[in-house]
């Protein structure tokens, strides 16, 4: 199968261009026109027909297409569904705010993760994005909208941590000047708990900031939501927290889905707070988004209101996730469904 020419740095491209014999030049305009978006070498109209040729049979451009896009009537939230290479698809959310666009992710096609909240989850999984089909999402979305992506969020389909190189691999090429050019503080990562890749990741020692789906205080109702909860317990997944943000000196940010009575009573915010307490965190809570062939429902906003004024007398930060494109379902995984099913 012919390579990803672009999950090779441009240092890479010029040394296997100068290795057949082409001048170093050469791999400085290849990567000129991959930082701009080009996804054809036939596009590439300054080099030679025979190195068009050679590229051609060498390489792939790995790439998404829009198969489908839905635009919000409520705000400026556009959701995507990408085609891959392949014949896979998955799905990306453009959303506006005040401080400029801000985009979610995709990182697997799939996840195989299986908690039982989540429509991506429900499919398994089916391959790992590479990091070219990653950076792929924004520029296709830049380009749709004429506007600049500011802020990055791994919260698509898929569990970063689980596809570990080819993220790590495209959040650097995130930050190249020469590209689309995204620092690690306008990136967030978004985690199922996957302990030994938390380590891993503390390792790095990034200025992103990590997320944590916790969605619920303790073992019991953690299990029952999200299996990894069995292989790592809260316990475990919050000393792992706990030595990532010594290490880093970064914030983490608590994921907290409301399912209305499943994890949304006074007692989980009293537990919630007692098993955070001390820690340099955030806890954004989210109304949870109902799928379909699941039996959650969503907690009343009453309910949201007093989880959080509990968990902010006991001193946490806490924010209510804003629903942006409520009427496009902008969460991912349902309109992946929702095609496949039409087809
Ligand atoms: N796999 C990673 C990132 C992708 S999921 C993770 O699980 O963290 C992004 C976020 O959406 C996670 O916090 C996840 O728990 C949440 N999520 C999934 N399905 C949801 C639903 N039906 N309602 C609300 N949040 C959901
Ligand atoms: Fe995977 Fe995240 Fe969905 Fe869980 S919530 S199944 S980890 S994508």
């Amino acid at each position: 199968m012919p390579a990803d020419i672009k999950s090779l740095t441009r240092e890479e491209i010029t040394a296997l261009l100068v290795q057949q014999g082409y001048p170093a030049y050469r791999g400085g305009q290849v990567a000129q026109w991959l930082d701009k978006g080009c996804t054809s070498f036939d596009e590439m109209t300054d080099l030679p027909p025979k190195l068009r040729e050679e590229l051609n049979r060498q390489f792939i451009i790995p790439s998404v297409s829009i198969l489908q896009k839905l635009q919000s009537s409520l705000d400026e939230t556009t959701k995507y569904l990408f085609g891959l290479y392949d014949g896979e698809t998955v799905e990306s959310v453009l959303m506006s705010y005040h401080h400029g666009w801000s985009q979610c992710l995709s990182t697997q096609v799939g996840c195989r993760m299986g908690c039982s909240f989540c429509a991506t989850g429900m499919g398994g999984l089916s391959r790992n994005l590479l990091p070219a089909e990653m950076m792929s999402q924004i520029e296709t979305a830049q380009k749709d909208r004429s506007i600049r992506v500011s802020s990055v969020v791994l919260m698509g389909m898929g569990e970063p941590l689980d596809n570990y190189d080819n993220v790590l691999r495209f959040l650097h090429m995130l930050s190249e000047p020469s590209g689309v050019h995204i620092g690690m503080r306008h990136i967030s990562l978004s985690t199922c708990g996957l302990v030994d890749g938390i380590y891993r990741l503390m390792e790095e020692k990034l200025q992103l900031t990590l997320s944590v789906s916790l969605h619920a205080p303790n073992n019991d109702i953690r299990s029952t939501l999200m299996p990894i909860n069995r292989r790592w317990p809260i316990e475990e997944l919050l000393k792992a927290c706990r030595e990532y943000i010594k290490a880093t000196g970064r914030r983490i940010s608590f994921e907290y889905a409301m399912i209305d009575g499943v994890n949304d009573s006074d007692a989980c915010a009293e537990e919630l707070a007692a098993r955070l307490r001390g820690m340099l965190c955030h806890v954004n809570l989210i109304p949870a988004n109902s799928v379909s062939g699941a039996s959650h429902r969503r907690s009343s906003q009453a309910r949201l209101q007093q989880f959080s004024k509990i968990l902010g007398n006991h001193g946490l930060t806490v924010t209510v996730r804003r629903t942006l494109g409520a009427d496009i379902n902008a969460s991912c995984g349902q309109l992946k469904r929702k095609h496949r099913e039409e087809e």
